[in-house]
């Protein structure tokens, strides 16, 4: 028998219905061993979900501002899940108050907002009947916040082979100090991965609450067309760029160790889903170039232009250096003679854009410096495209017909990926101007 493992977001454990159907597939293969679940999301439009209450403690205690009917609302929640499943014999109550002592001292953002899923795996492996494995001790980071990946790998490891079935929180594990500390938002996606890896699963299951990985963003395009496999480098590229089904570094643990990942939904559990795999066989891509279409808003781009740019050594070399300066991540570097451009997200910048452009000026002497606001990033995907010719061509005609200006492109040297930087205001109808082009047609 092998083992699977399967994670579960967010709205697959908003409420009792929810749990119920994420027990029933469970309980359908006896291989599902290892459970992993997000702290309870949107029950419906507009609902709240339980981190974002938790953070808005966090905030309340940082401004000093009382803060216990907020948690009393996070408590009501899994009250409510607790007395609908008719789990009477569990004493949610002893871990509220736990929780509440631990508030009164004030705790870093990442505990308080890891206690959605503390409480989230509590309460389902008690619905469940496994074990409880609390992974704050098992996912290890360093004192920068980065995931010490082998570590945790055999702590993981040493920890489930105790065990025969199990349910881990998602989103959290510890700094060196032994205090809570979180992945970024979504990250419960990459607790699965580091399960799947550690227990050598046949298979890291990610239920959501959609059919798979879908062309495009289905809040964007309406019914956008399902991709029954993907290989999982177009995954990383379409997930690092916004599609955020599935985040970004969960790809990495499942890939080391050749896990395929199936992304299904828990409301269709018939539906096969997307298969995340290398092996290139499978793939059943028909003729289709592009595989999918992803990106974000918020950007900004620095042109710098300076006469005989190439020629001068070290020009790129200071200019992340500055970057580092200010720990500001650059997502693109696009270049061409005597120019070079760099691409931020505004939440890396993080209001520090007047110093970086400062330092920009007296130390690289540029003769001219644009900055482009409010930048948009679309990411056209596909294995498919280095093969054909005229991919680009169309793409940036689709646009123009569309009325969208592109701003920025940046072909990548994989060959698999054209980006191009649009207005945020255009960012809706480039987005359907290249599905309808490439996936439509
Ligand atoms: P979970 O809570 O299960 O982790 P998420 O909300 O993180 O779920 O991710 C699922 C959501 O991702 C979908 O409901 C959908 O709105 C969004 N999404 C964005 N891009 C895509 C895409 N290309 N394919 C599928 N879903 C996408
Ligand atoms: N609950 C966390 C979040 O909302 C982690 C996750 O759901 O994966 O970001
Ligand atoms: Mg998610």
């Amino acid at each position: 028998m092998g083992i699977k493992v399967a994670k579960f977001g967010g709205s697959s454990v908003a409420d009792g219905i929810q749990l119920t159907k994420t027990r029933n597939i469970i309980t359908a293969d006896p291989d599902r061993k290892f459970v992993v679940v997000s702290a309870p999301g949107k029950r419906f439009d507009g609902d709240s979900k339980i981190t974002d209450l938790l953070y808005l403690v966090k905030t309340h205690m940082d401004h000093n501002l009382p803060y216990d009917q907020i948690f009393q609302v996070v408590a009501d929640r899994f009250m409510a899940v607790q007395i609908n499943l008719g789990l009477m014999d569990l004493n949610m109550n002893r871990y509220f108050d736990e929780i509440r002592e631990n508030l009164k001292k004030n705790p870093s953002a990442d505990y308080v907002a890891s206690r959605g899923e503390y409480l989230s795996a509590i309460l389902t492996a008690a619905f469940l009947g496994y074990d409880f494995v609390d992974t704050q001790d098992l996912i290890k980071f360093d004192s920068k916040g980065r995931l010490l990946a082998e570590e945790t790998n055999e702590a993981l490891e040493a920890e489930l082979a105790k065990h025969e079935r199990a349910v881990l929180p998602g989103f959290y594990g510890s700094a060196p100090d032994g205090s809570v500390k979180t992945f970024s938002r979504g990250g419960s996606d990459i607790t699965g991965a580091l399960v799947a890896r550690a227990v050598d699963a046949d298979v890291y299951e990610n239920w959501t609450d959609v059919s798979g990985f879908l062309c495009a963003d289905p809040r964007i395009v309406k019914n956008p067309k399902q991709i029954s496999s993907i290989s999982y480098k177009e995954l990383r590229e379409l997930s690092y760029m916004g599609a955020s089904v599935l985040h970004e570094d969960a790809i990495y643990p499942a890939r080391v160790s050749n896990i395929p990942i199936n992304i299904r939904n828990t409301n269709i559990p018939e539906d096969p889903g997307t298969m995340i795999t290398d092996n290139m066989d499978i793939l059943t891509r028909g003729d289709r170039v592009v595989t999918g279409i992803a990106g974000s808003k918020d950007f900004t781009v620095v042109a710098l232009y300076k006469n005989m740019m190439s020629s001068e050594k070290g020009f790129v070399r200071r200019i992340l250096g500055i970057l580092d300066d200010y720990d500001i991540n650059f997502e693109h570097l696009p270049s061409g003679i005597d120019t070079v451009s760099v691409v931020m997200s505004n939440k890396s910048i993080d209001g520090q854009l007047d110093e970086v452009l400062e330092e920009f000026q007296s130390r690289l002497r540029p003769d001219s410096i644009d900055v482009i606001h409010d930048i948009a990033l679309i990411a056209t995907v596909g294995h498919g495209m280095d093969r054909r010719a005229g991919t680009s061509a169309r793409l940036f005609t689709a646009l123009a017909d569309a009325g969208v200006n592109i701003r920025m492109i940046d072909q990548g040297s994989s060959e698999m990926n054209i980006i191009v930087g649009v207005e945020n205001k255009d960012f809706e109808t480039a987005i359907r101007a290249i599905y309808s082009e490439f996936v439509e047609e």
